[in-house]
């Protein structure tokens, strides 16, 4: 199966993934492919439902090249003691070309598993924490416009309705698998592996 960026409003945007239980070679595989998309999309961060797999893990590169910074994974991430509170522009590769400010704590404290299973924890601020803070959200079925305040909701109005007739075309193109399907197969994703 070769992984592929889903976009707004596909479902699985907005299941509440699970904690991963069991590391094995086809997880690896997937994650390997998910830092490819990243860079390919020109992303900086990339959560697993967003390739339409219902597990609580994450990549993240803060430069966003291949080859360049370090590459993370978390899995089974769990923020704590948020500090503060920042705006900034945010973008998502679900959402392409789609730009908004977002307020968010301008600290978070994450702690996470590494692929191998080994335990990190993080005391971030900066671009770090608001990447990490965005894909946690995309784990609990968030999205950055529903940080928006009103005026943003506003802005995106417009765009979001496009995102949605475009989802609706490609349905009916037989692109994208009927709501029942699409959760059949994340029950079997997740009954292996949460
Ligand atoms: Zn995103």
């Amino acid at each position: 199966m070769a992984l592929e960026i889903i976009q707004y409003p596909h479902p699985t945007l907005r299941h509440p993934s699970r904690p991963v239980k069991k590391l094995d070679a086809e997880l690896r595989g997937w994650v390997a492919e998910m830092f490819i998309l990243m860079y390919r999309h020109k992303g900086v961060g990339l959560a697993a439902n967003q390739v339409d797999l219902p597990y609580r893990l994450f990549v993240v590169n803060q430069t966003g090249e291949q080859g360049k910074g370090e590459e993370l994974v978390f899995i089974n991430p769990v923020l704590s003691s948020p500090k503060g509170l920042e705006e900034a522009e945010e973008g998502c590769l679900s959402l392409p070309g789609l730009y908004a400010d977002v307020r968010r704590p301008a600290k978070i404290t994450i702690d996470a598993f590494d692929l191998r299973g080994r335990p990190m924890h993080l005391e971030l601020d900066g671009l770090f924490a608001r990447v990490v803070q965005h894909e946690t959200d995309h784990l609990d079925g968030r999205l950055f416009i529903d940080r928006l305040n009103s005026l943003g909701q506003l802005k995106v109005k417009a765009p979001l309705e496009e995102f949605e007739i475009q989802f609706m075309q490609r349905r009916r193109e037989g692109g994208i698998p009927a709501d029942e399907a699409i959760r059949a197969r994340i029950n079997e994703l997740q009954a292996t592996r949460t």
